[in-house]
């Protein structure tokens, strides 16, 4: 579970990006967080695995409180919380199976990282992740030569392979053509679904959020002006 409890995000600037935060979201759950450009949504994800601190109140993760965390501490908690990005930083020039590998580099020991040297278990986490988002076919393609909406879901299946109980996802389709975008909407749903991850997206596309998401989180200038289930909003539409 994930809690805000009056969370605000200033910016050392003097930006206030988050105030008066208050959310509760289950394990589970599919939430997509709405809102103009510049309203807070990218803050709010980034704060939950610790990308940003925030400035006050409290959030907490499965009983963690996030702003206490320290050094190797953060890097173990980071690994239980997936992050997907509107780029989809994938290392170019190499195949689509060595990107999802790259996931485990932090576990590997010194020597086997000199020799780029996975073993037979990570290599078969890899290529099961690779299943579960439909591109098993490519893993032994060059990543650049794939769609746009494929290497999105090579940055999946990179996620996947660390098992996370939480995917947060910044705007990951806002680069991809609408019949592409619906495939990634598809792959996420199904974690969701399937693999009872929590996902927590945000998203500029009003109808894909109600399309897809459970529960809907609106967010005007750093403020959570709306809260509620997908449901509701589509009756009151
Ligand atoms: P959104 O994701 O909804 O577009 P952001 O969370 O990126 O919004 O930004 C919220 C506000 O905080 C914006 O006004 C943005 O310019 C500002 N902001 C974001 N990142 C920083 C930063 N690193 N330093 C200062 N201000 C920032
Ligand atoms: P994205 O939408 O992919 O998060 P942005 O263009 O909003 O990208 O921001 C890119 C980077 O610039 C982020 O690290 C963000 O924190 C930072 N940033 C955004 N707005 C500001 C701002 N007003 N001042 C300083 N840094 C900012």
């Amino acid at each position: 579970m994930i809690e805000f409890i009056d969370v605000e995000k200033k910016y050392p600037n003097g930006m206030v990006a988050l105030q008066h935060i208050n959310l509760s979201i289950d394990d589970g759950e599919f939430v997509a967080v709405i809102g103009l450009s510049g309203a807070g949504k990218s803050t709010l994800i980034r704060c939950i695995n610790r990308m940003h601190d925030i400035s006050s109140g409290k959030l907490i993760v499965d009983e963690i409180e996030v702003a206490k965390l320290k050094g190797k501490e953060i890097r173990n908690f980071r690994r239980k919380i997936g992050m997907i990005f509107q780029s989809f930083n994938l290392v170019t020039r190499t195949s689509v199976i060595h990107n999802v590998l790259v996931s485990f580099v932090p576990e590997l020991p010194f020597w086997r990282k000199v020799l780029g040297a996975y073993t037979k278990d990570q290599k078969r986490k890899a290529l099961t992740a690779l299943d579960q988002v439909g591109i098993l076919d490519k893993a032994y393609e060059r990543v650049d030569q794939l769609s746009g909406g494929q290497q999105q879901r090579v940055a999946l299946a990179r996620t996947l392979a660390q098992n996370p109980a939480i995917m947060l996802a910044d705007e990951p389709v806002a680069s991809l053509d609408p019949v592409t975008a619906r495939q990634v909407m598809d792959d996420f749903k199904k974690i969701n679904q399937r693999m009872k991850m929590t996902v927590i997206m945000n998203i500029h596309h009003v109808e894909l959020a109600l399309e897809y998401a459970d529960r809907i989180i609106g967010i005007r200038k750093g403020e959570v002006v709306f809260d509620g289930s997908t449901k509701d909003v589509n009756q009151n539409v």
